[in-house]
């Protein structure tokens, strides 16, 4: 590992990997450091990506890693990055193992993490018979009887979209309905039944799930839904630095990704409180790459004779 960067990527998937690209492709000295947990892992395969739908997340960072292999000024290290500073040159990071390097600017694309609920069962079936999204993984459980762990106009949202792929809907409410009046009136002229019973488990039973509640009772479904009332944004890093946050916790960017903070840029999950897919990310990564390599051009030109 030289010590000394062009540019530093927090975070090596879509968003990171894809800006790494970008960098290496004007042959920018970049290193990239993953600490191996994109948010897509638990996940057989990913979908509703240009090209590669279907591919197993695994599988589309293996290629983008590959493809970046003719680009020798980049490197890429299994590092966590612990802490992050600006100092008058530009950065510095310092990995958990103690390592440190500068480079001129830094990308993070650090992502976020769900939060699931204390459901037993509930993070072994992530991504697999419990998902989040119906653009990633709707079409697959299309037709198909499926139950919504969801509560209130979270419940509403889904109802509207996921209604669109299927007709057999029960809402699972894991407790008291928040459903207004006028949107449960919906839901029965829709024949959508609401449990609010507490879940006990969920179970992979043949190629379904096994839904159990408090009171002894289950039922048996394709899939389920399920979205994180609360996201946590791996922010850490942006705070350190000074970043503004959204509400939520997104770093805020502007329409090139760079942060509040000059020289720092932000893109993927964790730069907006939006639509989370992995197009939308390679697309950021991209895009706070040539801004950040603009920045970079114009510099060196200036100060070259
Ligand atoms: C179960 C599930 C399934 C999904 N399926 C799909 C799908 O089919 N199609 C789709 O388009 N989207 C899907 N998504 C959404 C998709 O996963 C995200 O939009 C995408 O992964 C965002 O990419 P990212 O690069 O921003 O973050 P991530 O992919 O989450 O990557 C962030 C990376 O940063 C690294 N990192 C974090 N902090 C540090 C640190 N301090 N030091 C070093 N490394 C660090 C992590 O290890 C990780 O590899 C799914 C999401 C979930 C939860």
């Amino acid at each position: 590992m030289n010590t000394a960067y062009d540019a530093a990527i927090i975070g090596g998937s879509s968003a990171g990997l894809s800006a790494a690209l970008t960098l290496g492709r004007f042959g920018r000295p970049t290193i990239v450091f993953d600490n191996g947990t994109p948010r897509n892992k638990p996940a057989a395969h990913a979908h509703n990506f240009f090209t590669r739908d279907g591919v197993p997340p695994s599988e589309l960072l293996r290629i983008a890693r590959e493809q970046l292999v003719p680009y020798p000024s980049v490197e890429l290290q299994p590092l966590t990055i612990a802490s992050a500073e600006k100092t008058a040159e530009g950065f510095v990071l310092t990995a958990a193992s103690g390592e440190r390097i500068s480079a001129r600017r830094i990308i993070i694309a650090t992502g976020v993490k769900d939060t699931l609920p204390g459901i037993a069962g509930m993070q072994e079936l992530w991504g697999n018979a419990v998902f989040h999204c119906p653009y990633c993984h709707g079409w697959e459980v299309k037709g198909e009887p499926v139950a919504i762990i969801s509560n209130g106009d979270n419940a509403w949202h889904y109802a509207m979209m996921v209604s669109k792929l299927n007709k057999d809907l029960v809402f699972l409410t894991n407790g008291p309905s928040t459903l207004s009046a006028e949107q449960t009136e919906k839901f029965k002229r829709k024949g959508f039944s609401i449990i609010e019973t507490p879940i006990t488990s969920l179970q992979r039973e043949g190629e379904g799930i096994r839904i159990s509640f408090t009171d002894g009772s289950s039922i048996q479904k394709k899939a389920a839904y399920y979205r994180s009332e609360k996201l946590h944004f791996q922010n850490e890093l942006a705070k350190q630095l000074g970043c503004q946050l959204s509400e939520a916790g997104s770093i805020v960017v502007n329409a090139m990704y760079e942060t509040t903070v000059p020289g720092v840029f932000a893109a993927g999950d964790i730069s907006h409180d939006g639509l989370h897919q992995v197009a939308v990310a390679a697309s950021g990564g991209h895009t706070a790459a040539a801004a950040c390599n603009s920045q970079l051009c114009a510099e060196d030109f200036e100060a070259e004779a």
